[in-house]
């Protein structure tokens, strides 16, 4: 399996240190507002790479970080009069609540910034001790130039850095691309004791805690948004290599932006939607077959007509998952030979090639497409068939992606109440055609025909409908 690895700048073989076992680290988010769906592109992508790790049999430790204090948790806090603390806590349960309608799958740990400050606080006198922090009157930065490999990560050397980087001058600094690592408190503001006085810590230090903590001192996979790289990866990579001379990360995986009207979504520049509000108005399946149609590396521009397209394209699948149900209630003896082997084969060498997700996703739709011309051709396929066109789903669409669910299709997004009921019909309508009743199964096709559900008999003797909005 092939990775792009950012550190190297091109694609690796993928070898964990210790397989099957993987151990993977996101950064997650600052949790002064509810996420958006580029945050949320971020956390899908993640969620599917871990998917995708689990389907080739690693054992994957997956941890998401929540930053719960900074400049900006604070700043709310003062504007809503209220403790940082209770902030921090109404949007970290928000993130829980819409990363389980995200269908996400829960971390193996989400430690929070604030539960470790004992831990930060060791580590930046570790530093201290081995001469790459410096404290100036309460503040401790790290000292860049100490740190010979500074730039490997984003590539840069340091003096093209300090030109390019949007440095915060601060006189006490040494050099401008030195960072904070614990920031001295400021009246009014939430602090701890430490060694240097009260305060609080930086934001870089406390992945680099954080992640040594859950993970060791070399994890196989740290990931997150390109907009990390610089500075916040590269600091990372700085602190964790200096404090414990040893490499830090073995894959580094950036995703792309999410952009709205060619600009990247962002809390800072007000043009986001949060994830709550999309899912509203589409399914967790759509949002998320909408985000796998792309390489997660590049730029992906937002839109509610692709979303609207992709839920609509949903409905391919789900047909025939129903189709396929139907087929199994009813088996019947035809032979098949249809080879499941090449699909599979061609949905792992695609995901094997960097998750090469819009590659797997069209293999799963000539899938789709290849049985329905097979069900056409052989309407009555004997039980294993059946059983191994939804085993497949079941492994790709299902346990990988996330957009569909096969053993519970009443559960997803778009299919309501009224589905079911347009189901029950149908039945019945089948039932009296049996009898020979065709008045009134007539009068079912017609009275649902006023209320724009058209149904349709195909060939294989199958009814499907069609709902005009
Ligand atoms: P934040 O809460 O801003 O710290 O962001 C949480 C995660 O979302 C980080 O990994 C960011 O890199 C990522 N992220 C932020 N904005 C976007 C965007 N527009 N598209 C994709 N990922 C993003
Ligand atoms: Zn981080």
């Amino acid at each position: 399996m092939q990775i792009y690895n950012t550190l190297k700048k091109r694609k690796e073989e993928f070898r964990p240190q210790n397989p099957p076992f993987v151990t993977m680290y996101v950064c997650g988010p600052t949790v002064y507002d509810f996420f958006h769906i580029g945050n949320a592109r971020t956390f899908i992508m993640s969620d599917i790479i871990r998917r995708y790790l689990e389907y080739k049999g690693y054992k994957v430790k997956y941890v998401m970080n929540i930053t719960d204090i900074d400049d900006k948790i604070i700043k709310k806090s003062n504007e809503e009069k209220i403790p940082f603390e209770q902030v921090s806590k109404k949007f970290t349960d928000a993130f829980f609540e819409d990363v389980e309608q995200l269908k996400i799958l829960k971390a193996d740990a989400n430690p929070r910034a604030t539960e470790h400050i004992q831990d930060i606080i060791e580590m930046i006198s570790e530093l201290e001790k081995k001469g790459y922090a410096y404290n100036v009157n309460g503040d401790v930065f790290f000292d860049v130039l100490k740190f010979s490999s500074y730039g490997k990560l984003s590539g840069k050397k340091i003096e093209e850095l300090e030109a390019g980087a949007r440095i915060d001058v601060n006189e006490n600094k040494k050099n401008p691309l030195d960072f904070a690592l614990w920031k001295k408190a400021k009246e009014g503001e939430p602090c701890w004791e430490s060694p240097w006085g009260k305060g609080r810590p930086g934001w870089h230090i406390e992945c680099s805690v954080m992640s040594t903590k859950h993970l060791g001192k070399t994890i196989d996979i740290h990931a997150g948004g390109n907009d990390l790289i610089f500075p916040h990866h590269e600091n990372e990579i700085a602190q964790s290599e200096a404090a414990f001379g040893q490499q830090f990360v073995k894959y580094w995986i950036h995703f792309g932006f999410l952009n709205i009207q060619n600009e990247k979504m962002s809390k800072s520049l007000g043009n986001f939607l949060t994830a709550r509000e999309i899912l509203k108005k589409f399914s967790a399946q759509a949002i998320r077959f909408f985000f796998s149609q792309t390489y997660y590396g590049g730029p992906l521009n937002f839109s509610e007509e692709l979303l609207a397209s992709s839920e609509k394209g949903l409905e391919k699948l789900q047909n025939l998952i129903q189709t396929t149900k139907e087929r199994l209630n009813n088996p019947s003896g035809g032979e098949s030979n249809f080879g499941f082997e090449k699909y599979y084969k061609e949905f792992e060498n695609a995901m094997d090639d960097d998750f090469n997700t819009p590659q797997a996703i069209s293999v799963i739709f000539e899938f789709v497409r290849q049985v329905n011309i097979e069900f056409a051709l052989n309407p009555f396929p004997n039980k294993e068939f059946c059983e191994n066109v939804l085993s497949f789903l079941r492994k790709t669409a299902q346990n990988v992606f996330g957009i569909v669910d096969v053993d519970s299709l009443v559960d997803s997004g778009s299919v309501t109440i009224e589905d079911e009921l347009i189901k029950i019909l149908i039945k019945i309508r089948a039932e009296l055609k049996e009898q020979k009743n065709y008045k009134l199964a007539d009068l079912i096709r017609e009275e649902l025909n006023k209320l724009g559900i058209q149904l349709k008999d195909n060939k294989t003797g199958y009814t499907t409908y069609i709902k005009q909005k």
